[in-house]
């Protein structure tokens, strides 16, 4: 990691804006190695110097995981000119970390959305050619059954002439309603084309009304999380991802 400003490491870390922090030290709240530091420009190394802010040490990382259970109706980017973004979701102690989602859900998708700063992991969970299975949850207008499981097996060809690869389909319920037949399912899929589930299942002429992913690579949807609550890794979960 090495040397950085002062400022730098403590705004990272939320305590303030580049002049708050010049007031911060010059009313001598914080100390580096046990001295009150006056400049705040000084050089620190965040690992491994002490550094005190009214007597309390911080403690330095670089990245934040977080895992949110996304809700409908809030889109999966950093900022928006029209809606809520996940970001807006999180708690402000997650905000200077400047994190940002790997890769999206639809604006009506819901489930597991992983956000970091980590700009290394995300391209590595997104990178085609590591084919990282994800799983989703669906309720699919229509009968779903063998035919549908098979055609994703092999492939099915999208609106746009692309040929899927191989998706696990699996069938959990078909029901009769007013609407007609729905069905439940969960289908692993290890490409990430745009709307790609939805677009499947348009593919073999039905609709999906409701998706939830559950799991990207190792990662499962914890089931504690309600709807737009979020939650750092656990250290066992961001070591499965590395
Ligand atoms: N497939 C979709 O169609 N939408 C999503 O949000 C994710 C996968």
């Amino acid at each position: 990691m090495g040397k950085q400003r002062l400022d730098k490491v403590l705004a990272h870390l939320g305590y303030g804006t580049r002049s708050e922090l010049k007031k911060l030290v010059k009313s001598k709240a914080v100390k580096v190695n046990e001295v009150i530091i006056k400049d705040s420009g000084v050089q620190v190394d965040p690992e491994m110097d002490r550094i005190e802010v009214y007597g309390e040490r911080i403690v330095y990382r670089e990245f934040v995981y977080l895992m949110l259970n996304k809700p409908q109706g809030v889109v999966s980017a950093t900022e928006d000119t029209r809606d809520r973004t996940v970001v807006d979701l999180l708690p402000d102690e997650f905000k200077p970390f400047d994190v940002f989602p790997v890769g999206r859900l639809d604006k009506d998708t819901e489930g597991l959305l992983l956000l970091t700063n980590d700009g290394k992991l995300s391209h590595n969970l997104l990178s085609p050619r590591k084919h990282v299975p994800k799983t989703y949850y669906a309720k699919v207008l229509g009968e779903v059954g063998q035919a549908d499981r098979i055609a994703f097996q092999d492939g099915v060809t999208l609106d746009d002439g692309y040929k899927t690869k191989s998706a696990e389909l699996t069938i959990l319920k078909v029901e009769l309603q007013e609407c007609g037949h729905v069905s439940d399912i969960e289908l692993t899929i290890t490409e990430g084309k745009f709307h790609q589930v939805k677009r499947m299942f348009e593919a073999v002429g039905k609709k999906v009304i409701y998706l939830q992913r559950l799991s990207m690579g190792p990662l499962q949807l914890d089931p504690q999380l309600a709807l737009g609550e979020s939650r750092e890794l656990t250290a066992d979960e961001l070591s499965l991802l590395q």
